[in-house]
């Protein structure tokens, strides 16, 4: 039964509920006969208190529409003329039909801060995105025309898995660089890393599997995990470790699938686990056999030192390792991967084949003649300074508000995650700063459980000029300074 109901509107919801229903009854689409839903049927479907449908089916009875017989149910008492029902004008009620997210009106604010980036109005410094002052436009534009004269297969398919040449640079770079050995059978090319979560999250998970999470983590991740039905068991960061006490607990008393991990400098809170930790949770995901999803977009990015990621420690292939371009070339291209013993891969390869095919082959392309040619690794040294830069930039500014905010100065990355410690909403701040033209991302999204991170937000310090980043970092002050009165 669909029905509709406005809370904006000032007819109570019973009438709402009952006009419909009668006017489903007078116009004939519910003849004599139909049964309805029980009232509590109809009441959950509808997201109403009980009390609310027993009164509209009471005001339906009273109108001797329906009527309601032990065993039977409530169904409808009136005639129509059948010849009469189609001949009425009818809506479609799709909300109904497609269903409602929970995460919905989250996944709805973040795309809109997401959207203020391409917005010239305002300064973001809420995306994850890459600065476009460092793209290497014109290598890019060589490479690509050198690709289109020579080469009609970039418009055509590549193997599921990834063109052959490109999974094989991917290897040897990834041996290189990254120190994670592996075969190109255990290697996939995914669209962004976001693909590669997902093709996992449904490949393997279902409903009330238990997930292994830290607390925050990656809001993607979150909205994937919650939207298959798993049972997200938190543990928190705290000083670039976690606790391998609580996590060891969790794995000998719930029945574990995964553990979700992002070690580099991750999203939203730049930490980086220490090395202890990681070799912790290896030894963890060894003794109880629950593999680990290490994410490591940001890996590369590092100011300080390099930290190694969790699959280089891991002889057993133990972690399905998923990394992207996106944060080192550009989101555009869409292109990640996912580095894992040969039976996950084989799957993933499966459902990939149903779901996208395979990732784009121009870029694929684009990223593999980039990586062989040598522009990668320079690129990499220069946005790894530049970023460097911009950190001490936003660092400066944020030292000023010290005696609001605590923050860590992220050793990689793109993020400086702040608490507001004065009585100053984080909301009401992010409404502030909208009025000046900047924006941020407020923390609770990064919380799996609803109400937590309310006085937590996001800075990004990658995607704005050093320019935008100072009159942004200006109008935060500002911000904060008018809330502060
Ligand atoms: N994982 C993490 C941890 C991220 O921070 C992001 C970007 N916000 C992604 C995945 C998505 O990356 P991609 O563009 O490659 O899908």
């Amino acid at each position: 039964m669909k029905i509709r109901i406005d809370r904006k509107k000032s007819i109570p919801l019973y009438l709402q509920i009952k006009h419909q229903i009668e006017e489903n009854i007078i116009s004939g689409v519910y003849s004599n006969g139909f049964v309805l839903p029980s009232e509590r049927k109809l009441a959950e479907d509808l997201g109403v208190n009980r009390n609310t449908t027993i009164k509209a089916y009471e005001s339906l009875k009273d109108d001797y529409l329906i009527d309601s017989k032990i065993g039977k149910g409530t169904f409808v008492i009136y005639e129509k003329n059948i010849e009469q029902s189609l001949d009425f004008y009818q809506e479609i009620y799709w909300e109904q039909i497609v269903g409602n997210f929970s995460f919905e009106n989250s996944a709805d604010i973040m795309s809109k801060i997401m959207s203020d980036g391409s917005d010239s109005n305002m300064i973001s410094l809420s995306g994850g995105f890459p600065s476009k002052d460092i793209f290497p436009h014109s290598i890019f534009e060589e490479i690509s025309k050198d690709l289109l004269h020579k080469n009609k297969n970039v418009f055509f398919h590549t193997p599921v898995k990834g063109d052959k040449e490109f999974v094989i640079t991917l290897k040897n770079y990834l041996y290189n660089n990254k120190a994670i050995h592996s075969d190109i059978n255990e290697i996939m090319i995914s669209s962004g890393a976001q693909q590669a979560l997902n093709l996992i999250i449904n490949s393997y998970i279902r409903p009330n599997d238990a997930i292994i999470i830290e607390n925050p983590s990656f809001f993607g991740a979150i909205q994937l995990f919650k939207k298959a039905g798993a049972k997200l068991i938190t543990t928190q960061v705290k000083n670039s470790a976690l606790d391998l006490d609580h996590i060891e607990y969790n794995l000998k008393t719930s029945d574990v699938k995964f553990i979700y991990l992002v070690p580099n400098y991750q999203n939203p809170t730049g930490y980086v686990m220490n090395l202890e930790t990681r070799k912790g949770i290896l030894n963890l995901s060894r003794k109880y056999q629950v593999p680990i999803i290490e994410e490591d977009p940001y890996g590369e990015l590092y100011y300080e030192n390099y930290a190694p990621s969790i699959k280089s420690l891991d002889r057993d292939n133990f972690v399905i390792y998923v990394g992207t371009f996106s944060k080192t070339i550009a989101p555009g291209f869409r292109i990640g991967y996912i580095v894992a013993d040969e039976t996950v891969i084989k799957k993933l390869t499966l459902l990939n084949q149903f779901t996208d095919i395979h990732a784009n082959t121009l870029s694929q392309n684009i990223i593999n003649q980039f990586i062989r040619d040598g522009y990668y690794q320079e690129h990499l040294m220069k946005i790894r300074e530049e970023y460097k830069v911009k950190r001490d930039l936003m660092m400066s500014y944020l030292d000023q508000l010290s005696d609001v905010l605590d923050y860590d100065k992220p050793l990689g990355g793109y993020y400086i995650w702040c608490r507001i410690r004065k009585n100053i909403s984080v909301k009401n701040l992010l409404v502030e700063s909208i009025k000046q033209g900047i924006d941020f991302i407020p923390g609770e999204f990064f919380f799996p459980e609803i109400g937590e991170g309310k006085n937590y937000f996001r800075l990004n310090f990658t995607y704005g000029s050093r320019e935008e980043i100072k009159k942004g970092m200006e109008k935060l002050i500002e911000s904060i300074n008018n809330l502060k009165r």
